[in-house]
């Protein structure tokens, strides 16, 4: 199976002496979803960030099989590389149809139009609000629409940052069936930042342990089917990291 994307020797420095990553590989297949764990600060958004071309980062990130590490930001949405911003980051004074009409901005009005309603049926809870300021959105609906935000760009891969920071247990789960429905019928890729083991497992198929930057175990989820490998894994890998 050819990678989706491939990343390699991934480090990303803020400043002349700061690394918050150093020398990350993983790849993701198309229609897989890959997670990335880790305690505060272990480097997760820093990877996301690279992997979209928001922030520099050294090594190289193929996608598609071509050698994107040289593209912006804005090429990379092109190509269906799209990133989802841990907090939100949706637009308060717009309504909710003009963040989703954001997200597609490169889009053909009609198609434009198709994913619009492709989304508010996704999400009917924000359909119903369609024409109302983002700012009124509770921060589950909020969370929807940043998703939503996301498929309007027609991604072959989201980058997912901390979807379920904030929401309701219950919100989180009705949010991961979203995202599970929306797999199974585009083939979307999905990288996956969460610091919650359980609601990963529910739909993610790789998962990357991280601390200080590097990646420290790598499981797939048939590794982690029962309680006690799950336990082992929290105990090696984020246990630790927790309490450092
Ligand atoms: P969290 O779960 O808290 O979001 P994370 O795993 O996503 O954490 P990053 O946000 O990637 O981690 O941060 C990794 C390291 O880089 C941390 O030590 C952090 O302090 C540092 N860092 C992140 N952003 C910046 C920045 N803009 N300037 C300087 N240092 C930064």
């Amino acid at each position: 199976m050819t990678d989706l994307l491939n990343v390699s020797g991934l480090s990303v420095f803020y400043g002349a002496k700061a690394q918050a990553v150093e020398n990350v590989s993983f790849t993701v297949g198309p229609g897989q979803v890959t997670a990335l764990l880790g305690a505060n600060g272990a480097g997760k958004t820093s990877i996301m960030k690279a992997v979209a071309g928001l922030i520099p980062g050294r090594g190289r990130v193929h996608f598609d099989g071509q050698d994107i590490s040289a593209l912006p930001a804005r090429d990379r949405v092109r190509r269906g590389v799209v990133y989802v911003p841990e907090g939100r980051e949706i637009v308060g004074d717009m309504t909710v149809r003009e963040n989703l009409t954001l997200g597609g901005y490169h889009v053909p009005g009609r198609e434009r139009k198709r994913r619009t309603d492709m989304v508010l049926e996704l999400f009917p809870e924000i359909a119903d609000k369609a024409d109302r300021s983002a700012w009124r959105l509770s921060g589950g609906e909020q969370q929807m629409l940043a998703i939503g935000r996301g498929l309007m760009a027609g991604p072959r891969l989201l980058l997912l940052d901390e979807p379920s920071l904030g929401l309701a247990p219950m919100l989180v789960r009705r949010v991961f069936d979203r995202l599970g429905a929306i797999r199974a019928e585009t083939n979307l890729a999905i990288m996956l930042v969460e610091q919650n083991l359980a609601m990963t497992m529910r739909i993610c198929d790789e998962l990357h342990f991280l601390r200080g930057g590097a990646i420290v175990g790598h499981r797939s989820a048939a590794d982690l089917q029962d309680s006690a490998a799950r336990q082992e894994a929290i105990d090696a890998y984020l246990g630790a990291a927790s309490a450092a």
